[in-house]
């Protein structure tokens, strides 16, 4: 997805910010990140397309770095028309990167859609613009929250990527092994794309568990139980963090992980104090 990259291969994802503020800080840690050469930025999209104008507008800002943008796009709650209509859009841009996703409905929010499933929306893509766009997917070393079993859930991840993915990012998690594991089951299937583990930096503990939960990742109980004695201390909080993520992180690349990728929550110290402590 880039050019001059980084040599750990890294990238960050944003969420759209909905202020004028918000806007405004993104770009200064669009810079900062922009900095480290990373091989793409990539921008969350709400499902049922709550987000796509945001999204868009956001992937342009971004763009600005001259790093290339993907901008997440899930299936879930829209028709082909609207998908079809907005990839040309993209294509019209010069947007040649994207993250396909299923998504998930907000409660009481309309009907499916015309995709139900990341593969389907992948073989969407291929069939409305051939190979223009470079298209990662998710993957869960955890299982997603709704799979039936590990097995099931790895089926389906390898039918998305025959679908047509060039690569797919994790679910964040805290225990290398699962994602270890997960590879090398995806490998034993015939997946041959990178796997890159998705990376979430330590900063609140609150938050982080109420989306842990949310998500399906798991929080060890050693982690939670120091983050819990830390109570309002942000400080400890994050210099703990720091030290968790940053070892996780490297026994990650020493076992042959193919980048990093970060939900930088539009953060960028946090990211940056990681990427500082690897070798
Ligand atoms: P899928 O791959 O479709 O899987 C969803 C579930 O269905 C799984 O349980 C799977 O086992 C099962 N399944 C898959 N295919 C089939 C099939 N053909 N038949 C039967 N069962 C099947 N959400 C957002 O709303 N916006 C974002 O921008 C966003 N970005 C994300 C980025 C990353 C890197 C990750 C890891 C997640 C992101 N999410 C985002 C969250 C994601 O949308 C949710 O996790 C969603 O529940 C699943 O999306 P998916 O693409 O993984 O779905």
């Amino acid at each position: 997805m880039s050019t001059q990259a980084h040599p750990l291969g890294v990238s960050f994802e944003f969420f759209p910010p909905n202020t004028d503020l918000g806007r405004e800080k993104l770009m200064g840690v669009r810079d900062a990140l922009a900095e480290r050469n990373p091989r793409f930025f990539s921008v969350t999209y709400g499902a049922g397309g709550s987000t796509q104008a945001r999204t868009l507008s956001t992937v342009q800002t971004v763009r600005e770095s001259g790093i290339t943008t993907a901008p997440h796009l899930s299936c879930i709650g829209s028709e082909k028309a609207q998908l079809r209509d907005l990839l040309h859009q993209y294509r019209e841009q010069g947007i040649d990167s994207l993250v396909a996703l299923r998504g998930d409905l907000p409660s009481g929010m309309g009907g499916i859609g015309e995709l139900r499933y990341a593969n389907e929306l992948v073989e969407f893509i291929r069939e409305e613009t051939g190979d223009h766009f470079e298209i990662a997917v998710a993957a869960y070393p955890e299982s997603h929250p709704q799979a039936p079993s590990f097995e099931k859930d790895l089926e389906n991840f390898v039918r998305k990527m025959n679908a047509g993915a060039n690569l797919a990012v994790t679910q964040y998690f805290f225990t290398a092994e699962a994602y270890f594991h997960f590879v090398e089951r995806a490998r034993a299937l015939g997946v041959e794309a990178p796997i890159v583990p998705g990376i979430m930096p330590i900063t609140n503990y609150t938050k982080l568990a109420r989306f842990s939960d949310a998500c399906g990742a798991e929080i060890p109980r050693w982690i939670r139980k120091q983050l819990e004695a830390y109570g309002d201390d942000s400080e400890s909080i994050a210099a703990f963090g720091e030290e968790v993520v940053s070892r996780l992180c490297q026994r990650l690349l020493d076992g042959g992980a193919p980048g990093l990728h970060f939900y930088t929550l539009n953060q960028a110290t946090p990211s940056l104090r990681v990427l500082d402590n690897l070798s």
